[in-house]
C-alpha cells in the first residue's frame, strides 16, 4: 500500500489496488478483470503524458468553457447575515453541469485506447447528455443505458440524447433505475470489449474509475482554490457540495484535502427523511457492502439486498457513494450531512451556521432546467 508520506496526506490515496483505506478496490467478475486492469494501465499512462493533459485542458477551455466563474452571492450573504457565500458556477459549463469535465477526459482516453464505440449509464440524464455531446463532437457511436422508470420521468433529456445521435436503451430489469442501468452497461462492456469503452458518470465503479473520475472533476477544486486565493487572499473556511455518487463533491474536495483549516461538507439527499425508506443518504443511512465493483457505503436491507434510493432530485438517487467519500467519512476528514426534499428548498441555511467573517464556497453543479416540472409539481403549480 502507498502509505501517505505524512499522516494527514489524504491525497496519496488510493493504493495500487484502488483502495481508499477499507473502501474501493476491484470487485469484478473474472471476465471483467482484464478490462479494468487494461483501463488502469491506459489511464496511468495518459495521466503522466503532458500531451494528454494539454489536450484535455484545451477542450476544457474552448469547448466546455472553463474556468467556471467564482461568484460572490452578495444578496444571499446579506439575507443570512453570516458567512460570505460564494458560488462555484459549474452549471455554466457546456451541457449545463459538471458532467462534461469527466465525459471529456474519458472520451479522450477512449480514443487514445483505440476504442470506437462508447457506452454509458445515466440516471437523470445529465451524464447521458454530456456523453452523447462529446460523442457527437468526436464522431463516435453512443449507447446510453437508462432505467425505464427514468426514461419516463426525464423525457427532455432522452430527447436531447436522441437529437445528439445517441441510442437510449431503456432498462426494465430490477426497479428500472440507475443501478440497473449500470449493471446493464457493465454487461454490454464485457460482451463488446474489443471496440467498446464504458464511460462511467460518477466517482464509483471498480478501480480505476473512482480515481479517474475524481481527477477529471478535480478541475473544480483546483480552480476554486486559486479563485479564493485571488479574490479573498485566503482559503475558504468550508466548501459544500451535494452528493449523488459523489463526483462533483470529490472534485471540489480533493484539492483541499490537505488544507486542514478547510471544512469539507457533503450533503446527501435525505428524501422524505433518513428514518423513512425513501431517501438516498448512503453514508448517513447505509452501511458498507459491495456494489458495481467497489466496496463502499450502500443502502441495503438486512439481507444485503440493495434498497432503491429516493430523492426529489432525480440525479441524486444512487443507492451507493464513491468509495473515497466512505474513506473520508470514516477518518473524519469530510463531514456528511443530509437534506430532505423539503429542506432542499432552504439548503443554503447550512451556510448561515458559520458566523460573520467566514467564507463558504458552494458548488453549483448543474442548472437543473430539466427539473422544473418536478419542482412545479412539488409546489402544486401547473406549467
Ligand atoms: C449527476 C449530477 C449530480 C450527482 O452526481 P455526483 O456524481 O454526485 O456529482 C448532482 N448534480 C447534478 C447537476 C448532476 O448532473
Amino acid at each position: 500500500m502507498n502509505a501517505p508520506s505524512k499522516p494527514n496526506d489524504y491525497s496519496a490515496y488510493p493504493d495500487a489496488e484502488g483502495r481508499f483505506g477499507g473502501f474501493g478496490g476491484r470487485y469484478v467478475a473474472e471476465t471483467l478483470m482484464p478490462l479494468v486492469l487494461d483501463l488502469g494501465k491506459a489511464y496511468a499512462q495518459a495521466k503522466a503524458d503532458p500531451k494528454f493533459q494539454d489536450q484535455l485542458k484545451s477542450f476544457n477551455t474552448h469547448y466546455a468553457g472553463r474556468p467556471s466563474p467564482m461568484y460572490f452571492a452578495e444578496r444571499l450573504t446579506e439575507h443570512f447575515g453570516g458567512a460570505k457565500i460564494y458560488f462555484k458556477r459549474d452549471e455554466l459549463n457546456h451541457t449545463g453541469s459538471h458532467k462534461i469535465n469527466n465525459a471529456l477526459g474519458q472520451i479522450l482516453l477512449a480514443m487514445r485506447m483505440g476504442k470506437t464505440r462508447i457506452i454509458a449509464e445515466t440516471g437523470a440524464g445529465q451524464h447521458g447528455v454530456a456523453t452523447a455531446t462529446v460523442c457527437a463532437r468526436f464522431g463516435l457511436p453512443c449507447v446510453v443505458y437508462m432505467g425505464a422508470t427514468d426514461v419516463e420521468r426525464q423525457k427532455p433529456n432522452v430527447f436531447r440524447m436522441n437529437l445528439l445521435g445517441a441510442e437510449v436503451r431503456p432498462v426494465t430489469s430490477g426497479t428500472g433505475t440507475l443501478k440497473d442501468a449500470m449493471n446493464e452497461a457493465m454487461r454490454d462492456w464485457v460482451t463488446n470489449v474489443h471496440d467498446t469503452y464504458y464511460l462511467i458518470g460518477t466517482a464509483a465503479g471498480p478501480h480505476p474509475y473512482p480515481v479517474m473520475v475524481r481527477d477529471f472533476q478535480s478541475v473544480i477544486g483546483i480552480e476554486a482554490r486559486a479563485q479564493m486565493l485571488e479574490m479573498e487572499g485566503r482559503l475558504p473556511d468550508a466548501v459544500v457540495a451535494c452528493i449523488g455518487g459523489g463526483s462533483n463533491a470529490i472534485g471540489l474536495f480533493h484539492p483541499f484535502l490537505n488544507d486542514d483549516g478547510v471544512r469539507l461538507i457533503g450533503v446527501e439527499a435525505a428524501g422524505h427523511g433518513v428514518s423513512t425508506d425513501k431517501h438516498a443518504a448512503s453514508l448517513t443511512g447505509g452501511r458498507p457492502g459491495v456494489l458495481h465493483g467497489n466496496r463502499t457505503y450502500l443502502l441495503q436491507d438486512d439481507d444485503g439486498q440493495i434498497i432503491d434510493a429516493h430523492s426529489i432530485s432525480a440525479g441524486l438517487d444512487y443507492p451507493g457513494i464513491g468509495p473515497e467519500h466512505s474513506f473520508l467519512h470514516e477518518i473524519g476528514r469530510a463531514e456528511y450531512l443530509s437534506t430532505t426534499d423539503q429542506e432542499a428548498l432552504d439548503a443554503f441555511q447550512l451556510c448561515s451556521k458559520l458566523g460573520k467573517g467566514k467564507i463558504v464556497v458552494m458548488n453549483l453543479c448543474g442548472r437543473g432546467d430539466k427539473d422544473i416540472f418536478t419542482v412545479a409539481e412539488a409546489l402544486g403549480r401547473k406549467i
